[in-house]
């Protein structure tokens, strides 16, 4: 797309302080979906350049990215989120749990993620979504095993309704609006190869994020965005603040935990980023959890180290002398289920 298309049209009217550049990073921002500070620099720049030529012609110098301020971009933010307010849309923030840079998104206030989805995927495609985010947050987040991801042999296995679903639902058998039953009825499921584009593409639309070691997870984009959806979906209103849950929030910074540390103690519910931890133990005497009083020794993990760290997973590595995953890896045998399944019967014993 093109920052300088836009014609310019300040008619002093009540968005006078809105201009062709609020209009400009719109633009960008529209295009991209989320963006840091960092991005926004030389896109700032950019428009900025663009706008002093217009203003002073060539003997204007033009804006250098590293000239654009963190107060430049969040002036601009902020008037952005003013615009698209009545429009159900907002600008909100969250930090990179694991980068720590502060992402700015466009969310929809209105609508679900489904909705969202459905304008570049096909009932099948979000189906298949819907279970993998299901696997995330349910099957592969356990109050033994906070893992929260899953890599591509985990998603190519949900590549059709589970079958019991098929065979405990008849097709006739609809609940008020019917919606659900007759979705699942009508759906075949993916095939392999459908599974690796449809995961990718998840990567290129900014909702999940593929690890080096081969596991998708939600961006921080998509947490931003499916917040109260999560917690509507997979947490218990009833169950009390102490009671193990399925979507947990950092003991500093109050967002979502998906990849941290975790309280040693299975059934306390206090979880920290690791770049949250030093601030938090800072002001703390001892490291030990606020809630439960147990040493925190920070090797319990949220994320895919919840998988990688156990000497299930680092066995499998070693005998199969297999380095880094790469993306062809759905259909192949995957080293996190044999990990996560052993766990479970490493338990069972
Ligand atoms: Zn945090
Ligand atoms: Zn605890």
């Amino acid at each position: 797309m093109s920052d300088s298309d836009h014609d310019r049209d300040n008619d002093g009217g009540p968005e006078a302080y809105y201009n062709d550049t609020h209009r400009a990073f719109l633009q960008a921002f529209l295009s991209r979906g989320s963006m840091t500070f960092r991005e926004a620099q030389p896109i700032l720049a950019a428009i900025f350049t663009i706008d002093e030529k217009q203003e002073e012609g060539d003997k204007a110098k033009g804006t250098e990215p590293a000239d654009v301020t963190q107060e430049d971009f969040e002036s601009y933010v902020s008037a952005l989120s003013t615009m698209t307010s009545p429009l159900d849309i907002e600008i909100r923030s969250i930090t990179h749990q694991v980068s720590k840079e502060r992402i700015y998104a466009l969310v929809n206030t209105t609508s679900d993620p489904v909705t969202q989805l459905a304008t570049l995927h096909n009932a099948e495609e979000i189906a298949f979504i819907r279970r993998v985010i299901d696997a995330m947050f349910d099957k592969y987040n356990t109050p033994r095993m906070e893992v929260m991801c899953l890599d591509g042999m985990q998603a190519n296995k949900l590549r059709s309704a589970p079958r019991n679903e098929d065979e405990d639902v008849p097709p006739q058998e609809e609940d008020g609006n019917g919606a659900a039953t007759q979705t699942i009825g009508g759906l075949k499921g993916l095939r392999s190869s459908e599974v690796e584009n449809v995961m990718h593409s998840m990567v290129e639309e900014g909702w999940f994020e593929r690890s080096r070691e081969g596991f998708y997870s939600l961006t921080a984009r998509a947490l931003l965005e499916l917040r109260q959806w999560l917690v509507d979906g997979y947490n218990d209103p009833d169950l009390n603040p102490n009671e193990w849950q399925r979507i947990k929030f950092c003991e500093a910074c109050r967002e979502i935990v998906t990849v941290g540390q975790r309280c040693a103690e299975r059934d306390c519910c206090v979880r920290l980023h690791d770049g949250c931890g030093d601030g938090f133990w800072r002001s703390r005497k001892e490291r030990k959890c606020p809630r439960c009083s147990r040493d925190w020794d920070g090797k319990h993990f949220v994320g895919e180290r919840a998988v990688t760290e156990t000497e299930a997973y680092m066995r499998g590595r070693r005998r199969s002398g297999k380095g880094r995953s790469s993306r062809g890896d759905v259909g192949r045998s995957s080293l996190a289920g044999q990990a996560i399944e052993y766990g479970e019967e490493e338990e069972e014993v």
